[in-house]
């Protein structure tokens, strides 16, 4: 047996650049490990292995969710794509809130997921980090943005005898954006907080233990606020 066969894993690099110690890719279907970030000096074989088996078990659970869910978040994703597209031609009245109620049921999929593979992993880690804002960047923000720049591209090749247009449109389609990513930002801290204190419960951590566990959480928040 290799490495990977028992690690439950496909890939396993090493890049000390990158702080993910691992990632599943649904597109690839593909769990990757970044050894480089696996144990570090002082510690026993035996955390190491522990934290190995917590990070397959966490990947392997975001597999198996995927198996399951993978079809209805496509679909949502799919149907955010023509909800954006209805609200900037203001097709339907309920577009605005449509478009709300989709990003909150993707982010809710996401969340479920996300607070599942913790709740598989931390029965064997005290402390997994959890990177739900991570997650949801991923899954939910790059694909809008690929959106974004799908939709800039059309009005720039339509309007090409009407630049007037431009200037009506483009900042309109900017301002929806904007307003999603941040509505989807806060919703996705939200929800790691929510894991975080899961957590800290399923553990029975001490009040002095949860302070510690949510100063990482604290941090991001403060980076993201810039
Ligand atoms: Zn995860």
């Amino acid at each position: 047996m290799s490495w990977k066969e028992i690690l439950k894993v496909d890939n396993v690099v090493f890049e000390p650049d990158n702080p993910n110690t691992a990632w599943y890719d649904p597109q690839k279907d593909e769990i990757t490990l970044n050894l480089s970030s696996v144990g570090s000096e002082g510690e026993d074989d035996e955390f190491v292995i522990m934290n190995l088996e917590q990070i397959a078990v966490h990947e392997n659970a975001h597999r198996a969710v995927k198996y399951v869910m993978g079809d209805a978040f496509k679909k949502l994703l799919d149907r955010l794509g023509e909800s954006v597209a209805n609200a900037l031609n203001g097709e339907t009245e309920e577009s605005g809130s449509e478009l709300h109620d989709l990003l909150d049921a993707l982010i809710k999929m996401l969340s479920m997921d996300e607070a599942y593979a913790y709740s598989t992993g931390g029965t064997v880690q005290r402390k997994p980090q959890v990177n739900l804002m991570e997650s949801v960047h991923g899954a939910l923000i790059e694909p809008l943005g690929i959106l974004h720049q799908g939709i800039m591209e059309d009005v720039q090749r339509q309007a090409g005898n009407n630049p007037m247009a431009l200037f009506i449109h483009i900042p309109r389609i900017n301002k929806l954006f904007a307003i999603m990513e941040a509505h989807i930002l806060k919703e996705a801290a939200t929800a790691e907080a929510a894991v975080i204190d899961f957590v800290s419960d399923m553990n029975n951590f001490t009040e002095e233990e949860k302070n510690e566990y949510v100063e990482r959480y604290m941090r991001k928040i403060q980076n993201m606020l810039g």
